[in-house]
């Protein structure tokens, strides 16, 4: 049974609504649209104590996730990740409450499993016959790997300074792949200028309304593992701004059906690159937008994202929070991935490093108290960036 009503424009155009069993991609703006659902009658008919009977994925929200009539998920398991208390790092921080919500665990080994699962599957029903994608390395390889699952052909555009494996693992897929001259934005205007006129479906981050409803589930997931109490702090590392717009609007969700509190939210927390902190100049500046980052460089490949498209949504969400936005250096990045692998055992990607570089630093300026819950998303694990360890 699906309660999806209609999708809407996340900056209030006044255009739309727009119908989800059409394809969209952005508004007419040009803005990213966002999809509601009948939210009353969620909060009339769906209780939580049916969650333990599900699946252990992100699908067991199937209530508030993109389902319509037209068939099953595209699904590998995603979701559903251990949030682990992280007790050996968090006594070296002085911080009793720590958990680590391991994202590294998803299908493709990053938190883009989700945003893809959702994508594709309503690609699929929307009779998609060839998808494509402009990433920095894992999103492309979430897509690739969905597009097999659901027997779609993939294009996938990547800066062609990717490390190796994300290539080789798009392959593996049997995705077609392009690599290109420039960053994630370069690839995203040639993915747009061959797949246009191709008729090609594009799952750019925020270009579809879809994979927010994905990433939107971590923000379920954490609610579920800590019995309906949200955490003191969100610490996230962001690129595109997906996770963070998706995880916002879950709270929205959560709160309207009334599965959570009213008003006690998490501040949230954006972790960037010092070579790319498009978000957190614009949260100093305190302006609206973010202006695009000249000359981006970083190891964190996923944080490499010099104009977010969805920057506005990235920072309402900071500031309605009474969150941070903070920026880490590479080399910072590399020793705190090492200190989630030494302490913890965990695998982690450079970007997860600047979430706790990020975190480092709200401790040292007494930000974050000894005592406050805090949780750290380990976006991705260390595997396809190991040659990282060598520039320590
Ligand atoms: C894409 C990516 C990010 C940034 O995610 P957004 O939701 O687009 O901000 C962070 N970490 C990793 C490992 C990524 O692949």
């Amino acid at each position: 049974m699906s309660y999806v009503s209609h999708l809407e424009c996340s900056a209030g155009c006044g255009a739309g609504p727009f119908d989800p069993r059409e394809r969209h991609h952005l508004c007419s703006c040009g803005l990213p649209l966002l999809v509601r659902y009948r939210i009353n009658q969620v909060a009339q008919n769906w209780n939580k104590s049916t969650l333990p009977d599900r699946p252990p994925n992100m699908w067991r929200y199937q209530e508030m996730m993109p389902l319509m009539d037209d068939g099953d998920p595209v699904t590998l398991g995603e979701g559903f990740t251990p949030l682990l208390h992280a007790t050996s790092l968090g006594r070296s921080l002085g911080l009793s409450a720590l958990y680590v919500k391991d994202e590294s665990l998803n299908p493709t080994n990053s938190f883009k499993a989700r945003g893809l699962s959702a994508a594709v599957t309503r690609a699929r029903a929307l009779n998609a016959h060839t998808l494509s994608v402009p990433s920095a390395g894992n999103a492309a390889n979430a897509m690739a790997a969905y597009a097999a699952q659901a027997g779609l052909p993939a294009k996938v555009f990547m800066p062609k300074d990717v490390k190796k494996p994300f290539i080789r693992e798009c392959e593996l897929y049997g995705a077609d792949v392009t690599l290109v001259d420039g960053l994630i934005t370069d690839a995203g205007r040639l993915a747009a200028k061959v797949g246009d006129p191709m008729g090609w479906y594009d799952v750019s981050t925020l270009k579809e309304p879809y994979r927010i409803e994905g990433k939107k589930t971590m923000a379920y997931e954490l609610a579920e593992q800590l019995e309906w109490q949200w955490p003191d702090w969100i610490i996230y590392p962001t690129g595109g701004g997906t996770g963070m717009i998706g995880m916002w609007k879950a709270m929205d969700e959560l709160e309207a059906i009334g599965w959570v509190p009213k008003g006690h939210r998490p501040r949230m927390v954006t972790a960037q690159a010092s070579g790319c902190a498009p978000i957190v100049r614009a949260f100093e500046q305190e302006t609206d937008y973010a202006e695009p980052w000249a000359d981006a460089h970083t190891i964190a490949a996923g944080l490499r994202v010099p104009k977010a498209i969805g920057d506005f949504l990235i920072l309402r969400a900071l500031r309605e929070s009474g969150g941070r936005a903070i920026a880490v250096s590479d080399a910072d990045m590399v020793r705190y991935m090492k200190d989630l692998g030494h302490y913890e055992g965990i695998s982690a990607a450079p970007e997860s490093g600047a979430a706790l570089g990020a975190l480092h630093k709200l401790v040292a300026d007494g930000s974050v108290k000894p005592d406050d819950t805090v949780v750290l998303f380990n976006t991705g694990g260390a595997l396809k960036y190991l040659d990282v360890l060598d520039s320590a």
